[in-house]
């Protein structure tokens, strides 16, 4: 089933075409890597599919959902797909701990004991135990990066998209967060889109690698094929030469 379908999806910023003739059908469970230069419209892409961004015309079917309706409920929608930023986003005068428990309590209802454990759990997980009662500004970008995916996490999305989640690190971090990120993508079911320039990740883990530029997708491959160098489009090509 697909998680995620666009149809000649188009987007504008006022008179400029920032996604144009998007066709791109994720399935449930696939991990996607989305790459391509500055500007081609990655952000935009994965913005649109929890409505952060609204599309002009085509369509949009996100976990049932049809994303083209002003009558959906985007609220719904956001309940079932996470999103994990560049700059993490974290509260910053809440806690780490807080900061985990506190979506699920508001907008799931979940019991305050369970959502103490399940936030301990994802802690855990995330390598964070030890700084849950800390507040974001006392943690390292890479230890609120991973405290960002837990929070995500504890929503138990059926989609989680991420925006670039090493770019604002310092080299040092980067592993430990893909780490946490492979991790998610081999153990859960989840649907992972990443936008991310860390070709490791992409060949270790991602099912396919998107290609973007000036606001199309240029080429839509498995990794395997994407991998041995084997892109049809010459900028997707030439691109791939310049990070690997
Ligand atoms: P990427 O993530 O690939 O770097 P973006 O999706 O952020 O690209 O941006 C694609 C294009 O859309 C860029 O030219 C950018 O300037 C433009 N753009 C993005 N957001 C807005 C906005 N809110 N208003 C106007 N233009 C925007
Ligand atoms: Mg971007």
């Amino acid at each position: 089933m697909a998680m995620v379908e666009f149809k000649d999806v188009q987007k504008y910023f006022g008179d400029f075409h920032a996604l144009k003739d998007i066709n791109l059908k994720v399935d449930s469970g696939e991990t996607v890597v989305v790459i391509g230069p500055s500007g081609s419209g990655k952000s935009t892409l994965i913005r649109t599919i929890n409505g952060l961004e609204s599309i002009q015309s085509g369509q949009l079917i996100v976990n049932g959902y049809d994303l083209a309706s002003k009558k959906t409920n985007l609220n719904l929608i956001r309940k079932d797909v996470g999103m994990v930023f560049q700059h993490f986003n974290l509260y910053a005068n809440k806690t780490i701990l807080e900061n985990i428990m506190l979506a699920p309590r508001i907008v799931l209802h979940r019991d305050e004991k369970e959502n103490k454990q399940i936030a301990n759990e994802l802690l855990e997980k995330v390598g964070l135990t030890s700084q849950a009662n800390k507040f974001p500004a006392q943690l390292s970008g890479g230890q609120q990066q991973r405290a960002a995916i837990a929070r995500s996490l504890a929503m138990k999305p059926k989609c989680l998209l991420f925006d670039e989640p090493t770019s604002a690190l310092d080299p040092e971090m980067i592993g430990d967060v893909l780490n946490v990120m492979k991790d998610i993508a081999r153990d859960s079911d989840m649907t992972m889109i990443v936008v991310t320039h860390e070709m490791g990740f992409a060949r270790e883990v991602a099912n396919r690698v998107v290609f973007m530029a000036d606001g199309q997708i240029l080429e839509d491959d498995s990794s395997d094929v994407f991998f041995k160098g084997e892109p049809k489009n010459e900028r997707a090509k030439r691109f791939l030469s310049n990070i690997i």
